[in-house]
């Protein structure tokens, strides 16, 4: 029995030189999880290479991606354009992230949608075998497990979303709701990162769907879809010992030699409108404002990963961002200190590692965020116990790593006292605190989902097969 996953993008990296294309296997969270299961002889992975590739070239990457048991979908400019970056980014992403007032309804956006579904099925239906698991990925191929359904009554399908589901009164806004609600239901299982979204997610379906539900289990026509939380843990091992690793260690002891006596708050996101990173900065500013005690005590080391600046509402966001921490460095900075050390470019994991070891306090304040992997790496990169992640309720996570201080990302005065209760908190009970999390987060690793997944995926068709 094969697993095909399918997801958006092949988890490859893909770098064109001299005119030929070279393909290098990506470190993305899922791409680690699921190594062990795609790089085995008997499982592929479908999807985009992540470009667009000239249909005389196609051939050539079709050869090349084969060795590393990958498949391409190819995409035109004008698809990822209206598919991509239209119906997943500018429709599913802030609606699903509860912006309603960021989505763009387009038309055209919706035919591409499903023109690129129906892509990626003809693609996996060339390709999978009777037996074979399939296993979609993520919300820009909602309609997908429909479209295989439709052509493979008989075939074992899993689906998995890596963003939150929102309550139906938000769900319902979407012009194709039904059909999208259609499509998720082609699988046998659909998991997500929560309870609270599986939840969200059967009450919609029956509201807007002739289906039935049983606890956990919906009920269309004849056949049985389980809808469950799964949530995505990290490759905790890998986290662990970077931070344990000599060059990280140094690193380190270097920066905590120049810079004795500041305590450091760490805070890492993608641009996103999801991230919360304006209102985080607004509530260290007060903080500063109110508390001037802290003065060149406290900095803030800010990474902002540049993502999505194509989109208006991620332009308006970097500016916003790139003024406020103007304005509060050229305020409060003194001849020796500033207060906000802001990087907006993206880091290799090793330099991400440093950032986690040496970072006091970890500033974790999404409006909305389906997981958050960031507090799980910086729990798993705590060798030594200390440190405090300050969470926003909103993450994913939250439910995990209860031992966080948890916050409402809307209350600014909220954080600013977590930043407060941080800086202040004995490492007696930092200790107490990070060993929890940190035994929660290595139990619940990104293999421990992987497994969890495929073994409930099997039982559910097992059981489905037991009745007939
Ligand atoms: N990340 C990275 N390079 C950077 C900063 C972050 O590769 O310079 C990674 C980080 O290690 C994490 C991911 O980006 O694994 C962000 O995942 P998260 O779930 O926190 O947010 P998402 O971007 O998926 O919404």
């Amino acid at each position: 029995m094969r697993t095909v996953i399918i997801s958006n993008r092949l988890p490859v990296k893909i770098i064109e030189e001299n005119n030929e294309y070279t393909f290098i296997p990506s470190e993305g969270g899922l791409a680690t999880g699921l190594g062990d299961v795609y790089k085995g002889d008997n499982s592929i992975w479908i999807g985009w290479p992540g470009i667009e590739i000239p249909e005389h070239r196609q051939q050539e990457v079709i050869e090349k991606l084969a060795k590393l048991n990958l498949f391409p979908v190819f995409l035109t400019q004008e698809e990822i354009n209206l598919f991509y970056e239209g119906f997943s980014n500018e429709i599913l992403w802030p609606v699903f992230h509860y912006l309603v007032t960021y989505a763009n309804y387009e038309q055209s956006y919706w035919d591409a949608y499903q023109k690129v579904n129906e892509k990626f099925a003809s693609a996996a239906l060339n390709l999978v075998n009777e037996n074979d698991k399939i296993w979609v990925q993520d919300y820009q191929l909602l309609l997908l497990p429909g479209l295989l359904r439709a052509q493979k009554p008989q075939a074992t399908i899993g689906f998995f979303q890596h963003i939150p589901f929102p309550s139906y009164e938000i769900f319902r806004l979407i012009p194709w709701r039904v059909e999208l609600l259609n499509g998720l239901i082609g699988a046998d299982l659909i998991g997500f990162h929560t309870y609270d979204d599986a939840r969200h997610f059967i009450s919609t379906a029956t509201r807007l769907l002739p289906v039935n539900a049983l606890s956990n289990v919906l009920v269309d026509k004849e056949r049985q879809i389980i809808v469950e939380a799964f949530p995505m843990g990290i490759d905790y091992d890998k986290f662990d010992e970077l931070a344990k690793s000599e060059a990280v260690v140094n690193d380190v002891k270097e920066f905590e030699k120049n810079h004795q006596n500041l305590t450091t708050i760490l805070s890492i996101d993608r641009l996103d409108y999801s991230k919360g990173i304006f209102e985080r900065l607004m509530a260290f500013e007060q903080l500063l404002q109110s508390h001037p005690a802290y003065i060149e005590k406290i900095s803030l080391y800010m990474v902002v990963v540049p993502s999505r600046d194509t989109v208006a509402q991620y332009k308006e966001l970097k500016e916003q961002i790139d003024q406020t921490v103007g304005k509060i460095n050229s305020k409060y900075r003194t001849v020796e200190w500033n207060p906000i050390y802001y990087f907006y470019r993206s880091f290799p994991i090793e330099t991400l590692s440093t950032f986690y070891a040496t970072a006091d306090i970890c500033l974790v304040t999404p409006m909305r965020d389906g997981m958050n992997l960031v507090s799980k790496e910086y729990i798993a990169s705590r060798t030594d116990e200390t440190g405090v992640l300050i969470l926003s309720e909103m993450a994913g996570s939250s439910k995990e790593l209860t031992e966080a201080i948890i916050v409402n990302p809307n209350n600014l005065g909220d954080i600013m006292q977590a930043i407060i209760d941080g800086i202040n908190m004995p490492v007696d009970e930092q200790k107490k605190r990070m060993k929890t999390m940190r035994a929660t987060v290595k139990k619940f690793n990104v293999k421990h989902w992987v497994n969890n997944f495929m073994q409930k995926l099997n039982e559910v068709k097992e059981y489905q097969n037991s009745l007939l």
